[in-house]
């Protein structure tokens, strides 16, 4: 069987097997992680690895620090406006898709802030265009978002630009390689790559991360980076699993590694797409994620079959997200090589049946 879901998405197995082994007795602690205190040694060992996994997988060095929050992503879209848009209040939007849509539409929340929107994908989001030069001096940051988990969208290239640079990497955290070092900040809801929902991560430049803006304690990256997280009980079971997580893509090689491997799983659906006479992807070639591949028959009665047809068959979770329909296939970090196969193997076969 393979799960093909969008978030929250498959774990590597291997660290499901030791959360399962070491559940009810951590570390010879006589305590379920589930149990342990925040405030114990135990816990700060395990915040303290998390966080330098993170720094070393993207290869940054200590002028950047890691916060390991709640509130998903979402939350994000008001956070970073909160406490980023403090000199010019304006900030720059890429609009590529229906998230990066909520974060604009968060951010125009805010009071005494601009939010602009400096490009547009266009009706179908098939494509990631470029963001205009945006003017010195003028806006606080740019907002992209990495990867668009329902258009199936992804950003290649960060975009050349001198004004600080925030992204959603949601959906392809650890993923994707990047120069995370351009990133002034960026944040990821944890279910897709990392840990199971409850946990997002943001990384940051420590000098950002230190501007107190007097904000109310739990919105405020000042008063959270201070405090190493816990201002509150933190997420311990998911910073936990994120810790494993993070180790077991250290043995896969790295961030490099991993995003060679997602790109040859997506590659063979991506063929296969391209020569079909069934099943077609309007993504743009030069825009396709490497992670969330929608696809569609274009007759809503034949997806509906595929879908049943690969659940019958092991395959889950294929249905395209509910604004676009279709079908969708997320091939994250820990799916297998194999599940692409299996997936590939599945289409060409119902193909087949439905000439
Ligand atoms: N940003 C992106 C790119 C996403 O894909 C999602 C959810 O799928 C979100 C943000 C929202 O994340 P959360 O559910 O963690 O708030």
């Amino acid at each position: 069987v393979y799960n093909y879901a969008a978030g929250p998405a498959v774990l590597p197995r291997p660290v499901l097997k030791q959360v399962q082994a070491e559940l009810l007795d951590y570390r010879g602690s006589h305590q379920s992680i589930l149990e342990i205190s925040h405030r114990s040694p135990l816990f700060n060992d395990i915040y303290a690895a998390a966080k330098e996994r993170v720094l070393k997988l993207l290869k940054l060095d200590n002028r950047y620090d890691v916060l390991f929050l709640q509130g998903g992503g979402t939350l994000q879209f008001t956070m970073v406006p909160l406490n980023l848009a403090t000199k010019y209040h304006r900030a720059a939007y890429a609009n590529t898709g229906h998230w990066a849509a909520r974060a604009l539409e968060e951010a125009r929340k805010i009071p005494h802030l601009q939010a602009d929107q400096v490009t547009d994908a266009g009706p179908d989001f098939t494509t990631i265009p470029a963001v205009p030069q945006l003017p010195a001096g003028k806006y606080d940051y740019l907002h992209i978002t990495a990867n668009n988990t329902i258009y199936g969208t992804s950003y290649h290239h960060l975009p050349a630009t001198t004004v600080p640079l925030v992204g959603d990497l949601s959906s392809n955290f650890l993923g994707q390689e990047y120069q995370f070092d351009r990133f002034a900040l960026l944040y990821a809801g944890a279910q897709k790559n990392l840990a199971p929902a409850g946990l997002t991560i943001v990384v940051a430049q420590r000098q950002l991360l230190a501007a107190d803006q007097g904000l109310p304690s739990m919105l405020n990256y000042a008063a959270l980076a201070r405090k190493a997280s816990t201002l509150n009980t933190p997420p311990v079971f998911q910073i936990y699993v994120a810790k494993l997580v993070l180790g077991w893509l250290e043995e896969q090689g790295g961030v490099q590694a991993i995003a060679a491997a997602n790109q040859r799983k997506a590659a063979l659906i991506y063929d296969f797409l391209d020569n079909s006479r069934l099943f077609t992807n309007k993504v743009a070639r030069t825009a396709r994620s490497f992670t969330n591949i929608p696809f569609t028959t274009g007759t809503p009665e034949l997806d509906q079959r595929f879908i049943a047809e690969a659940r019958q068959a092991g395959l889950l979770n294929l249905a395209g997200h509910r604004l676009v329909g279709g079908m969708r296939a997320s091939l994250y970090n820990a799916m297998p090589y194999e599940g692409a196969v299996a997936l590939r193997d599945f289409m060409a076969k119902f193909e087949k049946e439905n000439q």
